[in-house]
C-alpha cells in the first residue's frame, strides 16, 4: 500500500518571519482553557531571542535542557502532568529549538489528550486521540523534525518516535536568522543530518520519484552551503539550509532512511550520542551503502575542519557493542529499506557489530 502522508498545515518562510508568531497564534487563542505553552531550548534563555517570545499573561513558557540528554519520554510526561495540573488544557503548543524541542512539541501536543505515559505511544498509529494545535520554530536546520510525523523520544526500552498524522505540525516558521548563533560542529553534524537523510533516502528499496525530487533540491542545497564557493556559516547559506532540511525531510517521508541511522540510534540508546553526531560517525565508516557520498562528506568535514573522532570503539567493551547491535538489528524498517525485504538472510548481528567496530 501507498503512503498516505499528511503535510504541514502552514509554512511561513523568511528572514524574521519570527515576528509573524503572535498574529499566526491569535486566532487560536481562544481555544480549550485559552493559554499558549511555548517550549524553548534552554540555551535561548536570557539571550536576545527570549525576550522576542510572544508570551502573553497567562501563557506558560519552558526553558528545557536539552544538552543532557535527547528528549525523553519521561521528559514529556513530567511537562504533561504540570501543565494540565496547573492551567489545563492549552490552546497550543510552540516549540522552538532544534529537533529535540520541536519533538518534545509534537509530542506534548498528543499527550495533553492522550492518557498515560508516552512510552505507550511509541510505535506507528498508536495514538488514539487527536492532540491540539502545534507550532514548530526550528533554530537549527537539518533534522526534518519542522515536517516529519514523528516525534522522536528515548524510553527505558526505545528509541522510538510517536508517530501519526496527528504528529505533525499545523504551522512551521521558518525564520533563517535564527539560525546565526549554532556553532560550527553543530551547524555541521545537524546540516549532515539533512544530507545523510537525501542519500539514505536515494539508496534503497523505497526509493521513488517523489523521495528523489525533494531529495535532490535539497542535496544541492546541502552542496552549496557544505562546499561552494560561498560555503560556510552565513544568511545566504542559512536560507538555504532550512529549506534543505524541510526538502530532506520531505524526501525521507517518502522514502526511508537505512544502515547510517540505524547505526546511529544504537549509539545513541545506548550512549547517549546526540543524533546529528551520532549519523556522522556512522557515515563515515559506511562506503558500502554508500560510496561516494562517504568521500564527499569527508570533503566537507575537512573544509570546515569539523570535529569527527576515531577510534572510540577500543573503549567500547564487549557487552556495551553487543547493547548497541541488538538495538540496531531491531530496526527492520531501515535494513529492508537498505538491504531489501531478505536482509535476514544476507544481514546479521555479526555484521552490524563490524561495522560498530570500526567507529
Ligand atoms: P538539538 O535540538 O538536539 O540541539 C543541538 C544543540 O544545538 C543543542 O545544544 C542546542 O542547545 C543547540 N542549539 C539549537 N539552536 C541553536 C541556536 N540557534 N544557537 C545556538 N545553539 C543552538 O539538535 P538537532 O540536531 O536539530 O536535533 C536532534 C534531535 O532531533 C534528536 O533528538 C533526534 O532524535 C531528533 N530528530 C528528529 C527527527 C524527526 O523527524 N522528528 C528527525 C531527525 C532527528
Ligand atoms: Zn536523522
Amino acid at each position: 500500500m501507498h503512503k498516505n502522508f499528511k503535510n504541514i498545515d502552514k509554512i511561513v518562510y523568511g528572514k524574521g518571519a519570527f515576528n509573524q508568531i503572535d498574529d499566526i497564534l491569535a486566532p487560536k487563542r481562544d481555544e480549550n482553557d485559552k493559554f499558549m505553552v511555548f517550549i524553548v531550548d534552554k540555551y535561548f534563555e536570557g539571550k536576545k531571542l527570549a525576550d522576542r517570545i510572544p508570551a502573553h499573561d497567562g501563557d506558560m513558557v519552558f526553558f528545557e535542557d536539552i544538552d543532557q540528554y535527547e528528549p525523553t519520554t519521561d521528559q514529556v510526561d513530567r511537562l504533561r502532568d504540570q501543565i494540565l495540573a496547573e492551567k489545563g488544557l492549552p490552546s497550543g503548543i510552540i516549540g522552538i529549538g532544534g529537533g529535540s524541542i520541536m519533538d518534545i512539541a509534537k509530542a506534548l501536543s498528543l499527550m495533553v489528550t492522550n492518557e498515560g505515559s508516552s512510552q505507550l505511544y511509541q510505535g506507528l498509529n498508536l495514538v488514539k486521540k487527536a492532540g491540539i494545535y502545534h507550532m514548530g520554530v526550528p533554530t537549527v536546520a537539518g533534522t526534518g523534525a519542522e515536517c516529519s510525523m514523528t516525534a522522536v523520544l528515548t524510553g527505558p526500552v526505545k528509541k522510538l518516535g510517536l508517530k501519526c498524522d496527528w504528529t505533525v505540525f499545523n504551522q512551521a516558521v521558518l525564520d533563517p536568522e535564527l539560525l546565526a548563533t549554532v556553532d560550527t560542529n553543530q551547524w555541521f553534524y545537524t546540516g549532515m543530518d539533512c544530507y545523510i537523510h537525501c542519500i539514505e533516502a536515494e539508496s534503497g528499496l523505497y526509493f521513488n520519484a517523489y523521495s528523489k525530487a525533494y531529495g535532490d533540491q535539497a542535496l544541492a542545497l546541502c552542496r552549496e552551503v557544505y562546499l561552494g564557493d560561498n560555503a560556510g556559516q552565513n544568511l545566504e547559506n542559512d536560507e538555504k539550509l532550512m529549506i534543505a532540511s524541510l526538502f530532506g525531510g520531505l524526501s525521507l517521508t517518502y522514502s526511508e532512511v537505512g544502515a547510517c541511522h540505524a547505526i546511529s540510534y544504537g549509539l545513541s540508546k545506548i550512549l547517549g550520542t546526540r543524533h546529528g553526531f551520532a549519523n556522522c560517525l556512522a557515515f563515515y565508516h559506511l562506503e558500502e551503502f554508500y560510496g561516494d557520498a562517504v568521500g564527499e562528506f569527508k570533503e566537507m568535514i575537512k573544509k570546515h575542519n569539523v570535529d569527527l573522532p576515531q577510534g572510540l570503539s577500543k573503549e567500547w567493551s564487549e557487552e556495551t557493542i553487543d547493547a548497541m547491535v541488538e538495538v540496531s538489528y531491531n530496526l527492520p524498517h531501515m535494513w529492508n529499506h537498505a538491504i531489501g525485504l531478505d536482509w535476514e538472510e544476507k544481514w546479521t548481528r555479526e555484521d552490524i557489530k563490524k561495522i560498530f567496530k570500526r567507529l
